[in-house]
């Protein structure tokens, strides 16, 4: 089975309203669009030096010791310049967080995502691939000479987009975002709990990309796994197709890395 996800990413949206104080006391978060806002206020306050102050106090550590409430998932890079709860200014409890180089996914990982997405109810799952990503880099010019047992799964890992022509696919941003659509695909294609709770609307699948020094992060529309639309192009070799994600506006220009 082939999920297409094509990721046209999206600015993420100012909302002065939301961004006083909201990292201090959070509110409960019931619905995966307002987990997805609280990310982009919060991405929000982090581009414009504004983030708010989370608490890391004792206080805070006793009462998230009688149990967590996440409200989002966030698979991205382990590269030490994309930690999560700093770009979407959260505190303690808040994000179930997930890092591997290249944000390759393996059946830990899709474990753990199904763990927090059924049992922990998040009703978000983010996958974010970012600017000047090394291990991206590393796929998409590695020669294939060995590397080590262990760097080389994570390169034969990194998809950068088996349709994409040679130049696409060497181009780093492109591969980047091919590299988190295809992640995308993998755990949907390869979880029956995250597809059934994307179905049946209780999970939300998105993609991202981060640029590094604006720190701004742009974001998908929703990945589907419901029917595709009749126009939809044929894949190649012929394989199912679930929901391929339409353009809210198109990818900014390539930065240049
Ligand atoms: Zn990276």
């Amino acid at each position: 089975m082939t999920l297409r996800v094509r990721l046209f990413m999206v600015a993420v949206l100012c909302c002065t309203a939301w961004s006083v104080g909201l990292a201090e006391t959070p509110a409960p978060v019931r619905t995966p669009r307002e987990a997805l806002g609280l990310l982009k206020v919060g991405n929000d306050r982090f581009i414009r030096n504004a983030s708010a102050p989370v608490s890391l106090s004792a206080g805070t550590r006793e009462e998230l010791a009688k149990g967590q409430r996440p409200w989002a998932m966030v698979l991205s890079c382990a590269d030490s310049r994309v930690p999560p709860e700093h770009i979407f200014n959260v505190g303690l409890g808040e994000l179930f967080v997930i890092r591997t180089a290249g944000q390759v996914m393996d059946k830990s990982i899709l474990a753990s995502l199904e763990s927090g997405a059924e049992h922990l109810h998040i009703p978000l799952m983010v996958v974010m691939g970012h600017e000047s990503c090394d291990a991206v880099h590393a796929a998409t010019t590695h020669k294939g000479e060995p590397l080590g047992p262990n760097l080389d799964y994570v390169v034969k890992a990194i998809k950068v987009g088996t349709s994409r022509t040679p130049a696409e696919r060497t181009e780093l941003r492109t591969a980047i975002l091919a590299n988190v659509e295809q992640v995308i695909n993998d755990a949907l294609t390869g979880s029956t709990v995250l597809r059934r709770l994307v179905d049946t609307q209780k999970l939300l699948v998105v993609g991202g990309y981060y640029e590094l020094a604006s720190g701004r992060v742009m974001f998908s529309e929703p990945a589907s796994s419901g029917p595709a639309p009749k126009t939809a192009p044929a894949p190649k070799p012929p394989a199912p197709v679930r929901g391929p994600v339409a353009a809210r506006e198109p990818a900014p220009a390539p930065a240049g890395n």
